[in-house]
């Protein structure tokens, strides 16, 4: 029995380990065939999902602006229901001009994956100027106007009349605005007349400017402005523009039109409306003279918001002077 049992020994450790050998193969082969095979889903989940981006895919924003991503939206068409996250990636440095991607990814539970992208294109900051100039006080809304002015620290050019106080006259001058000459009567059928009739108003609002604050002052805007037809009405034909414009040069002024309209003068009436005119009509890289009225009180109440939107958008705004740019419109008449 015994020499038996030893001879059975051998086989029993040949079997087990047959048995495990194959046991062994069996699952390499399960191994091999679980990592082979495809992954099995739904033949209804074949479709990637669709990713649209919210807004425009090129937006452009002034070094300075904050950038709020608008993001992105997805839908799969196949698992309308499935909650599938949108992975965003990039980064806008507001400071640095240039252009940045910002990428959108979406992946189902399938794996199908769709991409998108959008260019955020960060230009400097505005190196516009915009000269504020007022034309026919002072008035009763002067003080509010030189209130708000003060507070920002922005010099304004007034270009006035023989209207309101003195006080306030003295008051633009005292702050540092640069006052020009308007107007006395603001008459056209009396100043367009003729060119004595013309520099006798002149004189008037000069001599009255330099009454109440001892300057004497050179800086000229016409009533109408130098393109102005309506004096074509008064002049008996004589084409009275082309004489001023030459002669009060001649005489040692400096006349300025605008290009910048609020509109206080025509068809706008409202403090939002002088705003949206002023800060749609501006030249962002250019010189802005821009055009209100001070005896307006909508207009004087857009002031301060038109100062806090040029400030934050890299605007300089400053008083007109000699060397200034002039914005001539060019004669009409
Ligand atoms: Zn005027």
């Amino acid at each position: 029995m015994v020499s038996v049992l030893k001879e059975i020994k051998p086989f029993a450790y040949g079997f087990v380990a047959t048995i495990c050998a194959a046991v062994l193969i069996i699952c390499l082969i399960g191994v091999v065939s679980l990592v082979n095979s495809p992954v099995e889903y739904p033949e209804t989940d074949s479709l990637a999902p669709e990713l649209a981006i919210i807004g425009d895919s090129h937006i452009t924003i002034r070094a300075g602006d904050v950038y709020e991503d608008p993001g992105a939206t997805v839908y799969d068409a196949d698992n309308p229901t499935a909650i599938i996250p949108i992975l965003a990636s990039g980064e806008v440095d507001t400071n640095t001009p240039g252009d940045y991607i910002i990428s959108y990814s979406a992946t189902d539970d399938a794996d199908n994956t769709t991409l998108a992208s959008r260019v955020v294109t960060v230009l400097p900051r505005s190196t516009g100027v915009i000269y504020l100039t007022f034309d026919d006080g002072p008035s009763p809304y002067t003080a509010e106007l030189l209130d708000v002015l003060a507070k920002y620290n922005v010099k304004a050019t007034f270009f006035v009349t023989a209207a309101g106080s003195d006080e306030m006259l003295v008051r633009e001058y005292n702050e540092g605005h640069a006052i020009g000459l308007h107007s006395c009567t603001h008459n056209y059928a009396q100043i367009y007349t003729s060119v004595d009739n013309f520099f006798a108003d002149l004189y008037c609002v000069q001599n009255r400017v330099k009454n109440a604050t001892g300057y004497t002052s050179y800086l000229m805007r016409f009533p109408g402005g130098s393109s102005n037809l309506v004096s074509a009405s008064y002049d008996g034909g004589t084409h009275i523009m082309s004489t001023l414009t030459r002669e009060v040069e001649a005489r040692g002024f400096t006349y300025f039109d605008w290009n910048v309209t609020s509109g206080d003068a025509g068809g706008t009436t409202t403090a939002d409306g002088v705003y949206y005119n002023v800060i749609n009509r501006v030249y962002s890289d250019g010189k802005s003279v821009v055009l209100q009225h001070d005896i307006k009180a909508f207009s004087v109440a857009a002031v301060e918001r038109i100062i806090q939107w040029g400030l934050a958008n890299g605007f300089t705004f400053d008083k007109l002077t000699a060397d200034s740019f002039t914005a001539h419109h060019g004669v009409n008449n």
